[in-house]
């Protein structure tokens, strides 16, 4: 079955990829430029699940295709949960990772230590509108923000986002180990779970 992804994110399309080979689901997935360039793919609500469905219906609707989409974010304690749901485009438009880390580092300026708690979250979202099937499901992930950057894989706030249980940021590890315990992988997982119980 082919079904459309609603992102432009090539890091993202890449973990969903091997998540849901991972999960036995023999999808062929294309992205939302392969099939409908022109659609914008709005993120409107203020939940991470509220813009996961969102973004699948509107894919759906411009493709005809059943849709995959994931909402994700970064929420930080000490930020009082922010940015959350603005974790893209917190530094403005356009989305800047870069930007966005350094603005990160500038806002937990004197924060110890043992403040710096954030997790990721993400909600990941199924729409198939020819069978009126609509599932979400949600994941996330546990971390620490460092004062400075390490590593160079992964994206976002990947170099600041450090896992006590490795002694390692998400940017210095690989994809595989990504997604053993990332945010995305949880969600994408609970998600593939339901889909094996639903299908037909
Ligand atoms: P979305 O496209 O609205 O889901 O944007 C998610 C944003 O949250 C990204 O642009 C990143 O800033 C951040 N984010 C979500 N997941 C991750 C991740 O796995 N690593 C690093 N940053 C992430």
């Amino acid at each position: 079955m082919k079904v459309v992804v609603a992102s432009r994110n090539r890091h993202k399309l890449r973990e969903i990829g091997v998540l849901l080979t991972d999960a036995g689901l023999p999808w062929e997935l294309v992205s939302i430029d392969e099939v409908a360039p022109g659609c914008a793919l709005h993120e409107a609500e203020v939940s991470f699940e509220g813009n996961a469905l969102s973004k699948a219906r509107q894919a759906a609707a411009a493709s005809g295709l059943p849709a995959l989409a994931d909402d994700s974010g970064i929420e930080v304690d000490a930020l009082h949960g922010a940015p959350g749901v603005y974790s893209a485009r917190w530094s403005g438009e356009p989305c800047d990772d870069a930007r966005n880390n350094q603005k990160m580092l500038r806002e937990m300026v004197g924060v110890p230590t043992e403040k710096r708690t954030a997790r990721y979250r993400c909600a990941a979202g199924f729409v198939d509108p020819k069978r009126g099937l609509e599932i979400v499901r949600a994941g996330a992930c546990e971390g620490r923000l460092l004062d400075s950057p390490r590593g160079t894989g992964g994206f976002g706030y990947d170099p600041l986002f450090f896992i006590e249980s490795l002694g390692r940021t998400m940017a210095e590890m690989d994809l595989a180990e990504k997604n053993r315990l990332s945010h995305r992988a949880a969600a994408f997982r609970q998600l593939a779970r339901a889909l094996a119980t639903t299908w037909w």
